[in-house]
């Protein structure tokens, strides 16, 4: 196993990181949704960690700040497939790319039943209503 962070400070890396960049100006990721953003990462599509190759222009893709961040935590971290990254984000009506997203439930949002419900009927109660206490004592009696 290399050491991680070693392979960024050699002169071979920067030197394919510049071709990659220069090869491919706008992000992959970015492009793919419609949109022009200048990359300004190389990111390994494999990850050196799964066995990845450092310098085959096979496994590079630009990417921007943005993309590349949420593949590495999203991703890479996570051992998930860079290939599922088409079920992250929204589409343009706003609805979300992943059909198991709880979108897709038909539960409405910032819907909670209960809590402030019980608490208006509690207040509405006619003053005057006998309490659990008083009932109590009444059957005593
Ligand atoms: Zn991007």
């Amino acid at each position: 196993m290399k050491k991680k962070g070693r392979l960024y400070d050699t002169a071979r890396w920067k030197r394919v990181r510049r071709r990659q960049l220069a090869r491919e100006l706008f992000c992959r990721s970015c492009a793919e949704e419609g949109r022009d953003e200048l990359a300004t990462q190389v990111d390994h599509i494999v990850p050196l960690e799964r066995g990845g190759a450092p310098f085959d222009p096979e496994n590079l893709q630009s990417l921007c700040a943005t993309h590349h961040s949420m593949k590495t935590n999203l991703f890479d971290k996570n051992g998930r497939d860079w290939s599922e990254h088409a079920l992250v984000g929204c589409f343009e009506d706003g609805s979300p790319r992943d059909p198991d997203h709880p979108w897709y439930s038909g539960t409405p949002e910032g819907e909670h039943p209960g809590g402030e419900m019980n608490q208006t009927e509690r207040e509405a109660q006619p003053p005057g209503a006998p309490s659990a206490a008083d009932l109590i004592s009444r059957a005593d009696r």
